[in-house]
């Protein structure tokens, strides 16, 4: 028997799902094998999780020993010549920018919020908007060691045992538990980017643009306004930034502090942010969202072709944090993402798609954000040459049965396309669909890991079982 104590709900994200789980949360390696061995011998499964910023159903399941890993949360080892660190799994990318930055390093790969753990980013994979050039966090992984659900530690790295470093990675925590990884960083010589923007009238305009600028920009990102229809389908605005060059910053040992990075605590300097999403609410439905939308694209339109600036590398990183806990504007039914991947040659085609798609069904999309991306090694990789559209939709009561319908429905040209999905993001998609998009044996690879390593199932999440 669990303690009655340690059970708690435990929520996506996006908080439109969860469930009640037993939660640990060890602050050593020892205090891990002894939650995976107290599971074991009660046959209950374990979820491994992070910060918990998944969207969906990837770090919880019904009933089961939820072990949260943000307790460890130290930083082991670093080389500030070399930019090497070696970091428990509870690290938050936010803990490791602040400590690196001072020696002139920066994450090769950040998410678009700096709160998610390194081991739950490397659990996902995750990728940054620097995807086409820095590929994801895991290809800057050097070596990890996992705690084994037999209890077993080992120290593995793409030398040793290249099929299970590929397949841990990108394994949404289903084959082991990372309790040490290695990183190398990248050197910075500022803490600022240089930014573009510019608007694109057009869903054509939009991924020809974003294509175009990824070879001489290092990020880039499109913010696409899904309620735009008609010859305006997919407009938008594009962000592109790059870092600054030895000698370009007049005071770099000021701007790689830290503590000028910080994002403003007050909207122009009146506005607590903390109660900022609760002015925001009011304006969460359809008539809202499109006027927001529609604005954001007219102001970022009219600033002209050449809005160049410079910005400090978290604000640029960070945007969705610069609202504290805006998802609480989507409660009570919370919100759900799809992020769709797409080689370049059908992602015209199969985005304008989605967002009819989201149109006939009344269901549009209120945050839509573009990306370029390039495949990597690892074993169910999102990865590819081509794009995403990750689309946000608002869950009520109402709408839940329609707006799962309509992801099964925006699901299916993807995988037609050859595309894939990105099991972070997710909440709704057909097991059947995720498993159509890898076509070359890779789910019988991983399943021969899980049988290697995992006999028993003890590792599970309600994602994984949804999806593999
Ligand atoms: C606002 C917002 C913006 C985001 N932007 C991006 C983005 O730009 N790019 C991107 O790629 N992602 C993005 N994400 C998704 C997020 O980065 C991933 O979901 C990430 O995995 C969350 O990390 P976490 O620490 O919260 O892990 P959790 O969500 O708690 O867990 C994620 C997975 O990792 C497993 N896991 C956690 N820790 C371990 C461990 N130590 N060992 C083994 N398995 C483990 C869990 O079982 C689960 O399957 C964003 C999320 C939010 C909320």
């Amino acid at each position: 028997m669990l303690p009655h104590d340690r059970l708690e709900w435990v929520e996506g994200w996006g908080r439109s799902l969860g469930a009640a789980g037993y939660v640990y949360r060890p602050s050593t390696v020892e205090g891990v094998r002894q939650v995976l061995a107290l599971a074991r011998e009660l046959g209950v499964p374990v979820v491994p999780r992070g910060a918990g910023r998944s969207y969906g159903d990837a770090a919880f399941h019904p009933e089961s020993v939820v072990l949260d890993l943000s307790r460890m949360d130290r930083i082991l080892t670093w080389d500030p010549g070399a930019g090497v660190v070696d970091v428990e799994p509870g690290v938050s990318f936010s803990r490791l920018w602040r400590f690196a930055l001072g020696d002139g390093w920066w994450p090769p790969v950040v998410t678009g919020t700096m709160t998610p753990t390194l081991g739950g980013g490397l659990a996902m994979n995750v990728h940054g908007k620097n995807n086409w050039h820095a590929g994801t966090l895991g290809e800057h992984c050097l070596e990890l060691d996992l705690l084994m659900p037999s209890g077993e530690l080992l120290r593995v790295d793409r030398e040793n045992d290249p099929e299970l470093f590929h397949g841990v990675i990108g394994g949404f925590g289903q084959l082991g538990i990372v309790v040490r990884a290695r990183f190398v960083l990248k050197r910075v010589a500022s803490g600022l980017v240089h930014v573009e923007a510019v608007s694109a009238p057009d869903l054509e305009e939009m991924l020809r643009r974003a294509d175009e600028a990824k070879e001489p920009w290092e990020y880039v990102v499109g913010w696409i306004d899904a309620f735009a229809r008609g010859r305006r389908l997919g407009r938008g605005l594009l962000h592109f930034a790059r870092h600054l060059e030895e000698g370009e910053d007049p005071a770099p040992a000021q701007t790689l502090r830290a503590e000028t990075q910080d994002l403003p605590d007050t909207l122009m300097g009146v506005f607590p942010k903390s109660v900022l999403w609760r002015f925001l609410k009011p304006f969460t439905n359809r008539p809202g969202m499109r006027a927001i939308n529609a604005l954001k694209y007219r102001l970022g339109s009219t600033v002209g072709e050449d809005a160049r600036y410079l910005q400090t590398l978290a604000e640029f990183s960070f945007l969705l944090d610069y609202v504290p806990g805006w998802e609480r504007i989507y409660l009570p039914g919370g919100l759900i993402q799809l992020q769709s991947f797409v080689p370049v040659d059908g992602a015209e085609r199969v985005f304008a798609a989605q967002l009819e798609m989201c149109r006939t069904a009344g269901l549009p999309s209120y945050l839509a954000v573009l990306k370029r991306h390039r495949p990597d090694p690892f074993l169910l990789t999102h990865g590819l040459d081509g794009f995403s559209l990750a689309l946000d939709f608002p869950v009520t009561s109402g709408n839940r049965e329609r707006l799962w319908k309509l992801v099964r429905e925006m699901a299916e040209p993807v995988v037609e396309a050859g595309g894939r999905f990105y099991p972070a993001k997710d909440a709704a998609l057909p097991g059947e669909l995720f498993r159509a998009t890898f076509r070359n044996g890779e789910l019988e690879r991983f399943a021969a890991l899980k049988e290697r390593w995992d006999p028993d199932g003890l590792l599970r999440s309600a994602l994984a079982e949804r999806l593999l």
